[in-house]
This record gives structure tokens, sequence and C-alpha cells, in this order.
């Protein structure tokens, strides 16, 4: 078994609301390996955002550990972990989070410059990312004169923009019409193809079908969080070890 990529050990998250804790994640173990795909699913305040904010190291465990391609992010240093969330991760969120005075291609530019990747790489490199995200022709276009799809795949194209090995994306496609949702989705595939670790969030069961991997999550709880799981076309989760048997529905495959 190849060494996950992503592994979290026994995490518990509260946050302190005036006296009292608020337990937003309680003991959740999973492991992801490279190359896999997962998809994260559970109704709203379940501690979705909490879990990705903690393995992206962008908020900490109250409990337990992270280890992200075999670092322990509770153990780094401020500037260590700030150096691997650069290079390590790239985050895509539902509002697109783009700087509004910035265009298209200054917003993908941003994480080389914090990078410090010379101005000549940054921009053949930037080139290609608006290419790969079918955005060439809007290098020089503000998020304001973008449509949610169009500034979701600048988003994209920012997210890849140090070669991250790893993409996590909270509700990427939540503001999109089904089409350019959908064509979000198949862009994540095409990258996970390519071999990329994908972890993301949705309450949409055909963005879910997109993944490898099903997680449910339920007050901070995952209902299924060990264990290799294999493609699930109707949402169900298949453990590799029993999906020559039968789907959870009794059905066979
Ligand atoms: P989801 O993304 O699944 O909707 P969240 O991870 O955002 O859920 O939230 C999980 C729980 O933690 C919720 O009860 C939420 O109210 C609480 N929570 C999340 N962030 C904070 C915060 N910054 N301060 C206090 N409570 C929080
Ligand atoms: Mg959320």
């Amino acid at each position: 078994m190849t060494r996950p990529i992503i592994s979290v050990d026994n995490v518990h998250k509260s946050y302190l609301m005036g006296k009292e804790a608020v337990p937003a994640l309680r003991g959740v173990s999973l492991d992801i390996e490279p190359g896999d795909f997962v998809c994260l699913m559970g109704p709203s305040g379940s501690g979705k955002t909490t879990l990705l904010n903690i393995i992206g190291g962008l908020d900490e465990p109250s409990r337990g550990h992270v280890t992200i391609d075999g670092e322990n992010l509770v153990a780094l240093s401020e500037n260590k972990l700030a150096r691997l969330r650069l290079h390590k991760m790239g985050f895509v969120f539902q509002n697109y989070n783009l700087l509004a005075n910035f265009t298209a291609q200054e917003n993908v530019e941003a994480p080389m410059v914090l990078a410090k990747v010379g101005r000549r790489e940054r921009k053949e490199r930037t080139r290609s990312l608006l290419e790969r995200v079918d955005l060439a022709d809007r290098a020089h276009h503000y998020p304001g004169e973008l449509s949610g799809g169009q500034q979701q795949r600048v988003a994209i194209a920012r997210a890849l923009a140090n070669n991250p090995p790893i993409l996590i994306g909270d509700e990427v496609t939540g503001d999109l019409d089904s089409e350019s949702g959908l064509a979000i989705m198949r862009l994540l595939a095409k990258l996970n193809e390519e071999g990329m670790t994908i972890v993301f969030v949705t309450h949409d069961p055909r963005m879910a079908e997109f993944a490898r991997r099903l997680i449910h999550i339920y007050d901070g709880k995952l209902e299924n969080g060990k264990g290799r799981k294999g493609r699930s076309p109707v949402g169900g989760v298949v453990d590799a070890s029993e999906s020559h048997q039968s789907k959870p529905d009794g059905s066979n495959s």
C-alpha cells in the first residue's frame, strides 16, 4: 500500500462560543492515497468545511493531527506551514475568492509571486494555465467581467499555479448553474486522471458521482472513514475489498 498523501488521525475540533465549546469534529480519521478523488458529503453544519480547513492547514485541530505528504502540520513552524500550503495544496472555494482588482492573469500569477517564481516563468505558466481552463481570451478581464463558471475556472488555474499535488475544493459548484458546475467537475476529473489528488465537498449528487470515493460526515464524525473505496456510480460507497460481491443496497454491481 502506498503511503497516504493525506492522513487525518483522530482529529477533534471545538469552537469556543462565549464559554461554551461547540464540537465541529469529533474524532475524524481518514487516509487518502495519492491520485484519489474523494467527495465528502454531509448536511450543513456537519463539519465539512472545518475538516477541509484543517487538512489545508488553514485551521488547527483541538486534538489529533494531520500529515500531508509525510509532514505533520501541527509540528510545522508558521513559515514551513505557509510554504507547504503554497506548494502542496491548491484551494478552491464556493465564492471563488478572486481578488476583484486583479485581472484573471494577475489572480493566477499571485501564488507564483509568493513562491518567488521568476517573471518569465510566471508569464509562461499563467498563459498555459489559462489555456488549460479554456480562458486564454479572458486573461485581461477582471472577475466582475466574468461569469461565475469563468471565475471558478480562474480560481482553479490559480489553485494550480505552483503545481501542487493536492487540490481541495469546498462547494466549488455551489453557486453555479448545472452546466457550468458539470464543466468544473469534468475539469477536476481530468486533473485527477493526470494524477492529482482531489478532495472536495458537495451537496449535489450529480457532482459527487465524479469522485472515486464517497465519504459521509454527520455531526463531526465520518460514516465511512477508513479503507479504500471503489468507484460508486450511484452515490453509494463501495469498499474495494467487497466490490466484487455486492453494493451496499444489496444489488449486484
Ligand atoms: P459544514 O461546512 O459542514 O456546513 P462547518 O465545518 O462550517 O460545517 O461547521 C461545523 C460546526 O462548527 C457548525 O456547528 C458550525 O456552526 C461550527 N463552526 C464552524 N466554524 C466556526 C467558527 N469559526 N466559530 C464557531 N463555530 C464554528
Ligand atoms: Mg461548509
